[in-house]
């Protein structure tokens, strides 16, 4: 047996539960069907064959969520950090115990290949282990002296919060997202992307195997119009972390105002990768074609806007192309494959309308350019490259999230700087120059939360996460997830007895 038909095996194995007992919402540590028992398929973008049929929650299972969320607040707000960090290493150590199956379940679920979901599981434990080492830190403030007073600021969790999730590497975003809050104290409820609902279901579950107690997180499936909408109004859910779309941040914010909530968005980006010819050309190439084509350009910080200096540019773009062209596209589990297939069919005509709206606009197909015929006959479409754009190109402007690569060649500084900022979006930036220099300059100038100099995407977790413009709202990591998660409250003591004003005699 080969190690793909090996895989295949395994993943039937780990998809048999959810084929014969679908994906149920969890309340309170009960599994729970939506009321008036409402479900949905979800489907695997391989072979578009159903994987389980979901329960399809709405505004009633999302009241029933948010009090059970509510009830479990006060004491998992008062739990020693100490103790919430021995819990949350539990949870940790069981995701990786089960990592397997994680990544199994969601390359299926997702169509993401083996090669990178392995990591994505373990890189969740992670997620849970970072933000557990903090949680004894989580409520620390500072001390302010002033003449006669001294304050001291500490950190509150806010209440229970909505956590709302996007479809690409679902499993790894959720971790991403909820760690910090249950680090913080908050209790949770979850709603994961329709399209790619499955390890959702198994995070909560390994987290309340491991200990968490009932109802301190809570996971309801559903649509965003409905579940979703619910959630961002109901007015015992203080604040919402949302990672998604840029106009659907908008309508988070739209139907948050009336119960005042706080929001934390981590949306779309157009991110350009900047090659000056003094680059180290072919590592530029590799970071190029990494951050464009893994996990199948479905990525918010993959880098789809390729600006090259002129006097390079049709080098580089042909090295690139080159590497496009030799990408192996195929099943998820074989570990050969680099790119799966796209999500859903909904998002490969999407990305296909993409691919041919490029071309009537003039851009010259250099790698790709169509519908793959791989296994399974599903979503899959070819690592493409466009040539020839210009910035005022629908190619250039908008979030294509997949597989797609936009090439503009620059004359200098300047204009490579202005191609960069003229987008929407301003989430990541990746330079290539060896003049530290203008390296300097260039990023001080550039309009993104997140930048790397010579390098691919390469996280540290203590750093910021975030963007600008239309990219986003707040930073995650660090402290500043807790500084979203948690209420800071000053209070001041006298130290002296100073004159305080007579009124009334
Ligand atoms: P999406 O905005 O369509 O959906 C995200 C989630 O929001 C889903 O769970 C959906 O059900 C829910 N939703 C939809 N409408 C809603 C509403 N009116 N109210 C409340 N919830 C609603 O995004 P997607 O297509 O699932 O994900 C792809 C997008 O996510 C891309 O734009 C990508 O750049 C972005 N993303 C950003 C980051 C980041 O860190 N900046 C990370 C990953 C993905």
């Amino acid at each position: 047996m080969s190690k793909h038909q090996e895989n295949m095996a395994k993943a039937a194995t780990y998809l048999a539960r959810f084929k014969e007992k679908g994906v149920l919402n969890r309340i309170a540590g009960e599994d729970l069907p939506a009321e008036g028992g409402a479900t949905f398929e979800t489907i695997s973008p391989v072979d578009l064959a159903p994987l389980a049929t979901v329960a399809k929650g709405t505004a009633a299972d999302i009241d029933r969520a948010a009090k059970a969320a509510r009830a479990a607040f006060a004491d998992w707000a008062a739990m020693p950090g100490g103790t919430r960090k021995k819990l949350m290493h539990k949870i940790a150590d069981a995701i990786v115990a089960r990592a397997e199956e994680i990544a199994f379940v969601e390359c299926m679920d997702t169509g993401q290949s083996l090669r990178f979901m392995a990591k994505a599981a373990l890189r969740g434990a992670e997620n849970f282990r970072f933000f557990a080492d903090r949680a004894p830190e989580a409520r620390d403030g500072r001390t302010l002296r002033a003449e006669g007073q001294v304050n001291m600021t500490t950190r509150m969790p806010i209440g229970p919060v909505g956590i709302i999730t996007p479809w690409n590497t679902p499993f790894m975003l959720s971790t991403w997202k909820i760690a910090p809050a249950l680090a913080a104290g908050c209790t949770i409820v979850h709603k994961p992307a329709e399209f790619s609902p499955l390890t959702a279901r198994l995070l909560v579950e390994i987290a309340e195997d491991a200990g968490l107690p009932r109802g301190v997180w809570n996971l309801v499936n559903g649509f965003g119009e409905d579940a979703g909408k619910a959630l961002t109004e109901h007015p015992l859910i203080k604040a919402i972390g949302f990672v998604g779309e840029s106009r659907t941040g908008s309508m988070i914010m739209k139907q948050g105002a009336d119960t005042l909530k706080r929001v934390h968005f981590e949306l779309g980006g157009k991110n350009p990768v900047i090659v000056f010819a003094d680059a180290d050309l072919e590592r530029a190439a590799d970071a190029a074609v990494f951050m464009i084509y893994s996990l199948n350009g479905e990525r918010c910080t993959s880098s789809s806007r390729l600006l090259v200096e002129e006097s390079i540019y049709d080098r580089f773009t042909a090295l690139v192309a080159e590497k496009a062209k030799r990408i192996k596209v195929g099943h998820p589990l074989d570990p050969e494959t680099i790119v799966g297939p796209l999500i859903h069919p909904v998002h490969e005509k999407k990305v296909l309308e993409y691919i041919a709206i490029g071309r009537s606009e003039g851009a010259t197909v250099a790698a790709g350019g169509e519908k793959f015929d791989g296994p399974g006959g599903g979503c899959y479409v070819a690592p493409t490259l466009f040539t020839g754009a210009n910035n005022g190109m629908r190619i250039a402007q908008e979030e294509i999230f997949g597989p797609v690569l936009t090439a503009i060649p620059f004359k200098d500084e300047a204009e490579a700087l202005a191609l960069a900022n003229d987008v929407q979006y301003g989430l990541t930036g990746y330079l290539w120059t060896s003049d530290v220099t203008r390296a300097f300059r260039f990023t001080d100038r550039l309009d993104a939360g997140m930048i790397w100099v010579n390098s691919e995407n390469v996280r540290h977790l203590p750093t910021p996460f975030g963007g600008v413009k239309n990219s986003g709202i707040g930073r995650d990591g660090g402290d500043w997830s807790f500084d979203f998660y948690m209420e800071t409250k000053n209070i001041a003591f006298a130290t002296s007895a100073h004159a305080i004003p007579k009124l009334g005699g």
